[in-house]
């Protein structure tokens, strides 16, 4: 790939996941500056889309936003979720796949993950419909999918459960730019899905979303809704709430260079994955989280492992703070949405399984400013703690 652009920090400190720019991105910002498209709209924000959109593929559209986060909000306003709805989120994530019900005034259900996809349990997920059916009398009016650290959920299992109990699903794949399942990008398999450009995803708009959606249609109404929902008048007709969501047409620039890098790192990443693979192979205790099944290709975002305390005799947060002295970040994973104090009060249908995963996991460094040299001198740092050395 292209010249790394690394920091300029005294001590060079390795970071789980850096912006990393290809040099177009400035070309394209002084355009919209020479052409004064200094706007939440524009040629950048249109080529962006349509450069996402032939990513994609499979005949999808993308509405460019100013968030992930602002992505999600309107993906449940276009399903038609309204206050006092409940929606099935997947509890293992960050707390953006969640937020944005409670903007609207819905309330969560927290499903568990599975232990090989990390993801939500398909048959969790059905025994949550049925049972909400029964306590409310009333369905859920839409299902929260991710993919976690950009491993693909049980696509196939949960659209069929979406299609036999007609609820729609939101694909939050911000984590999975380039990720696939059964040769389709993630973002294209639910019935809308989401990506997020903020600075340490698998590209950057320096902050941005976007919203997959199949028809134009849809597109023109998410993009309605993201403007202020002005109706089609000469001056400024409101019948509706709409919101300030649009990406800009300078963060669209960024974007667009950004994506004639997007393969490269995408291929770094995997890359970064694959050496974690062979040279932590061995070390008793430590289990590198990798594809569950040949019909997925995770991006491998960040890769992660799991640490069993009673064979490495070191805890995953004692790992991480001695990491840490010798200048490496790493991160535990997502503490699920069920056990965070400001949804104690949401119902979950959960088994332990996220708990677990929280409770002995760690993300490493896997951003495309890691080196090689960089996966030797962790791998190596990680055997001297554990005593492998
Ligand atoms: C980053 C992220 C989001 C939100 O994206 P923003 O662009 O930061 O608002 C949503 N869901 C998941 C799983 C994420 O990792």
């Amino acid at each position: 790939m292209g010249e790394i652009i690394t920091t300029d920090l005294p001590e060079r400190r390795i970071f789980l996941c850096l912006a990393h720019m290809s040099g177009k991105e400035a070309e394209y910002i002084d355009n919209a500056f020479k052409t004064n498209w200094v706007t939440p709209l524009g040629p950048n924000v249109d080529g962006f889309e349509n450069d996402l959109a032939l990513f994609l593929g499979n005949n999808k559209k993308v509405a460019a936003l100013s968030s992930g986060t602002a992505a999600l909000h309107l993906g449940l306003l276009l399903l038609g979720v309204k206050a006092g709805d409940e929606v099935l989120c997947q509890s293992f994530t960050f707390c953006a796949s969640a937020n944005p019900v409670l903007y609207i005034g819905a309330n969560p259900v927290f499903i568990d993950s599975e232990d090989d996809s990390w993801n939500m349990s398909p048959i969790l997920l059905e025994q949550a419909i049925q049972n909400r059916i029964e306590v409310t009398g009333r369905k859920p009016k839409a299902i929260i999918v991710v993919h976690l650290y950009g491993m693909p959920a049980k696509m196939q299992e949960i659209m069929e459960i979406s299609e036999k109990y007609d609820i729609p699903v939101l694909e939050d794949a911000a984590e999975a730019l380039g990720s696939t399942y059964a040769g389709c990008e993630c973002g294209t398999l639910g019935t809308l899905g989401v990506l997020s450009f903020n600075g340490n995803k698998m590209i950057t708009t320096s902050g941005g979303g976007a919203l997959v959606v199949s028809t134009d249609e849809l597109k023109q109404k998410a993009l309605f809704y993201a403007t202020q929902a002005r109706e089609n008048y000469p001056y400024y007709q409101h019948e509706e709430i709409g919101y300030n969501y649009r990406l800009s047409n300078i963060s669209a620039g960024i974007g667009r260079g950004q994506m004639t890098i997007l393969n490269d790192h995408i291929a770094h990443h995997r890359h970064i994955h694959s050496l974690y693979q062979s040279l932590l192979h061995g070390i008793g205790g430590i289990t590198l989280k990798s594809n569950y099944d040949s019909i997925i290709n995770s991006n491998y975002w960040l890769s992660c492992i799991l640490i069993d305390e009673s064979i490495t005799g070191v805890s995953y947060e004692n790992l991480r703070l001695k990491l840490d002295e010798k200048n490496i970040e790493t991160r535990p994973l997502w503490k699920p949405m069920h056990l965070q104090p400001v949804y104690k009060n949401c119902p979950d249908y959960t088994d332990g399984t996220a708990e677990r995963l929280f409770n002995s996991g760690l993300c490493l460094p896997s951003g495309p400013c890691v080196t090689d040299n960089d996966v030797e001198f962790i791998v190596n740092q990680i055997k001297q703690i554990l005593n492998c050395l």
